[in-house]
């Protein structure tokens, strides 16, 4: 099943819940706009490449189309239709006034210099620009994106409005209007839902060991975050490999490894060759991203990929906890698994909404011209995110459902709710 064949087999079963008229279900089926096109980009060496590039702009009822922009070979249509479509759900579950949109374009910016995909970055405002704007459209960041590109971005469609509209977009560059605490708002956002979840179960801090999938912004964050909250951290990974430890690694140590030598399995090895002696003095192993996932740890994080617990593995999952920082990382057979064995998986709408949350935070402070301070900027997030944890394990309860469809019910719900208001 494609990832928006998956989207729509959800939605039609909520619709049944929620007794959606055939209009409304119609309306949640389609996208508003799809815009497809290919963005003529110049290389290095003077040749001209066009790449496949995409917005989706879902659906905008409750507030502007809003998601980011991804660079990534694997992006197609269908997977940027599913994302744009959950973009709208993530928002309706942190209850922002923002709709659902995303974009990407196909291609590896890991085989491009930067020169390059600063070209691809302009190549894409201009493709779309009449169909953005801080009132119409605000894209983000997202995989392999970052706050340099949005920055081209921004100048690149004020160079073709003419217009001064930091708002465009989010998750800049703070000197060009960006928010304090953007960077690590995703990790934090899912940190306050997993302090709400350890609350309603009430195990302590120390007897939720965590293992993370991930080094990038997110997952580099969270272990930091989490650390210093006391959770022992016993497995982190990047995409070269792991290192598991069962009386708790130290992630500034590790990204202070990972910063120096790009990988983090460089705290114990050079390249393939390993320092034995000092891994088994510290009690520690050299894993693979696969075995990361399977290991012995009770809060799991994947911080990295999608598709990343399946049918393949997912029985094979010792935690009792998934925190889905990525988007999309357990695939439908691998959910239908984690859910026969109780494990209570925070799915990515609630679990990474912390981002697109202080990008609200971002627009906002844009439009009044604001400046908040990053203790401002989290204190405002965190009952956002607690409210959010509530509101979906109440459904959950009340539905007899996991959290992933709780969710899932509450985002539609809200969606339905703010279709209702505007036709009446
Ligand atoms: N790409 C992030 C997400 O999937 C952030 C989107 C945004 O800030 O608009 O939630």
């Amino acid at each position: 099943m494609s990832p928006f064949e998956n989207y729509l087999a959800r939605l039609t079963h909520a619709a049944g819940t929620l007794k959606l008229s055939k209009e409304e279900l119609e309306h949640l089926k389609t996208p508003d706009r799809i815009l497809e096109r290919h963005i003529e980009v110049k290389r290095d060496d003077g040749s001209v490449v066009a790449l496949p590039a995409y917005r989706v702009q879902f659906n905008n009822t409750r507030g502007p189309y809003k998601g980011g922009i991804r660079f990534h070979p694997a992006a197609d249509l269908d997977e940027v239709k599913a994302l744009a479509a959950l973009m709208a759900i993530k928002c309706a579950v942190v209850d922002i006034p923002m709709g659902g949109a995303k974009g990407g374009v196909a291609f590896n910016p890991k085989d491009y210099s930067k020169a390059e995909i600063e070209r691809v970055s302009q190549a894409f405002v201009r493709a779309f620009a009449e169909y953005l704007g801080a009132d119409k459209d605000i894209p983000a960041p997202d995989v392999y994106t970052n706050a340099e590109i949005m920055g081209w971005m921004l100048e690149e469609f004020q160079t073709i409005t003419g217009r001064t509209e930091p708002g465009m977009i989010t998750g800049k560059p703070i000197e060009l209007g960006g928010s304090l605490g953007r960077d690590t708002a995703t990790a934090w956002g899912a940190i306050y839902v997993l302090e709400a979840l350890r609350k309603a179960i009430g195990t302590p801090r120390r007897e939720l060991r965590v293992a993370i999938q991930g080094f990038g912004n997110a997952g580099a964050h969270a272990a930091e975050i989490l650390h210093a909250l006391g959770y022992p951290i016993v497995a982190l990974s990047d995409s070269k490999g792991g290192i598991y430890r069962a009386s708790g690694l130290n992630p500034e140590e590790v990204n202070r490894v990972k910063h120096e030598k790009d990988a983090i399995t460089e705290m114990y090895c050079q390249g393939t060759v390993c320092d034995l002696e000092k891994l088994e003095k510290e009690g520690a192993r050299i894993i693979t991203n696969a075995e990361l996932l399977t290991s012995d740890c009770d809060v799991l994080i994947p911080a990295a990929l999608d598709n990343q617990l399946t049918a393949k593995n997912a029985a094979d999952v010792k935690a009792k906890i998934v925190l889905e920082i990525a988007n999309g990382p357990t695939s439908p057979e691998g959910d239908r698994v984690l859910a026969e064995k109780k494990v209570i998986v925070i799915p990515d709408v609630l679990a990474n909404a912390g981002g697109v949350t202080v990008s609200y935070f971002e627009w906002l402070q844009n439009k009044s011209g604001e400046h908040w301070s990053e203790e401002e900027v989290m204190k405002k997030l965190q009952p956002i995110m607690v409210n959010a944890f509530e509101a979906v394990w109440h459904k959950a309860q009340e539905h007899h459902v996991t959290a992933r469809d709780a969710a899932f019910l509450l985002g539609v719900e809200r969606i339905v709710e703010a279709m209702r208001a505007k036709n009446s």
